[in-house]
């Protein structure tokens, strides 16, 4: 192979050190991700080459987006390309662009630190342990420091569009770097220059470029070019906005390497979505539903991860208003036919075009899920465990697709392991069932297991178990579906009286019934007993429908808020007190009989005051609260437990 000396050489060689050189320590995170990435044994190094080209490309996009309001920007050289250069015999290949660049300031900051926050958060999972980080980086993948995979030392020399001084930036990646001005000029955005590592040769071979830009940046629309080649300068990739194309022209893997560049991402599309609406509006779409949900999905500031072009041009990063929230894991393209080109950022919040849009990708997308839904019910199972709180603030967000979102809408429930439908729900509701019942919590297990369906559970009446916190907003925001209402479990209206057991308990349920009334005398004097030990700590006391095995549960009120929403809100400091709850006893349970023959006037007063208190806090330990005066309740279970014990 002959030697070739481009451009990017000659700058390189013209920057030679100034006075002015400043050294700079990398953010710890940045260290140790660098320590994992020059030791790694990553055995898919040439993606390091796909990371520098989304770079350049990126840097270019968003130097024409600059130049619709400052032409001046690129009079000079207003071609837009990815230049690749190598040099065998000192082992340099450079990847050079002639987009916005970057000022001193930023180079320091883009390549000193980490900012994205999905990375950061990746750098925290990274244990040390070669080869878990290894298949963590193939996952995340590092952006630009993967270049020091290969490489011995890395310089970027780089000049933003519309300033005239130079910077140049160089590193060994480990620990620090150094930026100096360049003396003489330098070319109109950035070229990073690879000083390949011992061992890495083939990356300065023109057929193995070749291949590796065909793999994994043919959908860049820019052209990549390889200079110094026999024919002098050659194209490597197609270089036509991937979306643009005929979908029979588009292999899956085009898309997959089209998901990661556009989408930062580094999972594989779990749903590709791509489509041309004409009519009213005309736009392409190519969207992605991601396999693994992001890490800042429930990020108060996460945004979509949409780009919008105008006419294959690149305008925004993320549009405000051009994907609806609840679709926020969204990734990918919407190129519009419509707006103005010179469009401002500020000026696409509120515009009617990209309301239509939104409007189009929200049906869009949703009607994609509800075929997932039908064709892959597993696959789509597994989408609405990672996705489904998300969509979920749709209910309440938008009433206008509720419809839609409801029908791909899966629930926990206590009736099946797996998911179901409010239509499967509402086709299994017994006879004399007005509400669809719901528990909320944090974890369905548990929540199956709470007393507070122990009641349901021997009637056969399905109780849905929500486990998001979203959960709590939605349904009192819709309140019914199919004219049922939706109704907590904690609720003290949630009666089960009305509904009809099945045949088989029928008889158990009468003969029950005969023995409360025979007992309704001595349930009354307990009941009167704890009303009087537990005076404020409670609303009221009163017998449950509702309990089969345990003796006690807490409930809301009908006209108070919903326990697990109240606790809720306090977590978020939203609610300073809650409000008090009832007390419902189990006249059947065992102990609470014991006490009821224990209640007449000859008992022991003391006794029932210990057993009320103790009777509130194991309700309250198993909602998952603490007792409310943690000695007392140990004083009084020592005092409990001592007397049933034999005294001599
Ligand atoms: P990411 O591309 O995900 O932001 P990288 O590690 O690949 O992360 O790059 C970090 C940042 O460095 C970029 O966001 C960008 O600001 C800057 N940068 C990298 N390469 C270039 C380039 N060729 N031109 C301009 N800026 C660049
Ligand atoms: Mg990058």
């Amino acid at each position: 192979m002959t030697t070739s000396s481009t451009h990017a050489d000659d700058t390189a060689a013209a920057a030679t050190a100034s006075q002015n050189e400043e050294r700079h320590n990398f953010q710890a995170e940045v260290s140790r991700l660098l320590d994992i990435v020059t030791r790694s044994l990553y055995s898919q190094k040439e993606v390091f080459l796909r990371e520098l080209i989304s770079n350049a490309s990126d840097a270019c996009d968003k130097l024409r987006y600059a130049s619709l309001t400052e032409p001046g920007l690129i009079a000079d050289d207003p071609d837009f390309r990815i230049r690749l250069s190598f040099d065998t015999e000192t082992r340099r290949l450079t990847v050079a662009d002639n987009g916005i660049g970057m000022s001193r300031d930023e180079l320091v900051d883009s390549l000193g630190t980490i900012a994205r926050s999905g990375t950061l958060s990746f750098v925290d999972q990274l244990t040390g342990d070669a080869k878990k980080d290894m298949s963590l980086i193939g996952q995340f993948g590092v952006g630009f420091y993967s270049a020091f995979m290969v490489s011995d030392t890395v310089e970027v020399i780089t000049r933003k569009a519309g300033t005239e001084q130079g910077y140049r930036w160089v590193s060994d990646g480990k620990g620090a770097f150094s930026v100096a001005p360049v003396e003489g000029p330098v070319p109109r955005g950035t070229q990073v220059i690879l000083n390949l590592s011992e061992g890495e040769e083939e990356f300065c071979d023109e057929t193995r470029l070749g291949h590796i830009v065909r793999t994994y940046s043919d959908h860049i629309a820019l052209p990549i070019v390889l200079e110094g080649t026999d024919e002098g300068e050659k194209q490597l990739n197609t270089a036509s906005a991937l979306w643009t194309r005929p979908k029979s022209e588009i292999s899956e893997d085009d898309y997959k390497e089209f998901y990661h560049h556009a989408g930062h991402a580094f999972d594989d599309p779990w749903l590709t979505v791509h489509w041309r609406a004409e009519g009213m509006i005309e736009y392409t779409a190519l969207l992605f539903l991601p396999s693994t949900p992001p890490m800042d999905l429930y990020h108060p500031e996460r945004h979509h991860h949409v780009k919008l072009y105008v006419r294959r041009v690149f305008v925004s990063e993320q549009a405000d208003g051009l994907i609806a929230p609840y679709l926020r894991f969204l990734k990918g393209v919407v190129d519009s036919e419509d707006l103005p080109l010179n469009v401002s950022r500020e000026m696409l919040q509120n515009n009617p075009t990209v309301a239509r849009i939104r409007k189009g990708v929200t049906k869009k997308i949703l009607s994609e899920l509800q075929r997932k839904a039908n064709d892959d019910p597993e696959g789509y199972a597994t989408f609405w465990s990672s996705f489904g709180a998300v969509l979920k603030e749709g209910l309440y967000d938008d009433t206008e697709n509720r419809d839609a979102l409801l029908s791909i809408a899966r629930f926990r429930s206590s009736a099946s392991d797996g998911l179901v439908t409010l239509d499967d729900y509402v086709g299994r509701m017994k006879e004399g069932q007005e509400s669809i019942f719901y528990a909320t919590g944090t974890d369905a297990e548990a929540l199956k297991r709470s007393p507070h369906l122990e009641g349901f559970h021997a009637k056969g009446v399905e109780v849905l178990l929500l486990t998001d916190p979203v959960d709590e907003f939605w349904v009192p925001a819709l309140g019914a579906y199919q004219e049922k209402t939706f109704k907590s479990v904690t609720r003290g209206g949630a009666d089960l009286e009305k509904i009809a057991s099945g045949k088989d308990d029928e008889d158990a349920d009468k003969s029950s019934d005969d023995a409360d009334e025979n007992k309704n005398g001595e349930i009354g004097t307990v009941i009167a007993a704890f009303k009087l030990a537990l005076k404020d700590e409670v609303k009221d006391v009163r017998v449950s429908h509702r309990l089969t095995e345990s003796p006690v549960c807490l409930v809301a009120d009908d006209s108070d808020m919903d326990i697990q929403l109240e606790r809720l809100l306090k977590q978020h400091g939203q609610l300073d007190s809650v409000s008090k709850r009832i007390l419902e006893i189990n006249p059947k349970h065992p102990l609470i009989t014991a006490l009821a023959r224990n209640a007449g006037p000859d008992g022991d007063a003391d006794t029932m005051d210990d057993m009320a208190y103790l009777l509130l806090d194991q309700a309250r330990i198993v909602e998952g609260d603490d007792p409310s005066d943690p000695a007392a309740f140990a004083r009084r279970l020592s005092a409990a437990l001592a007397r049933g014990l034999p005294t001599n």
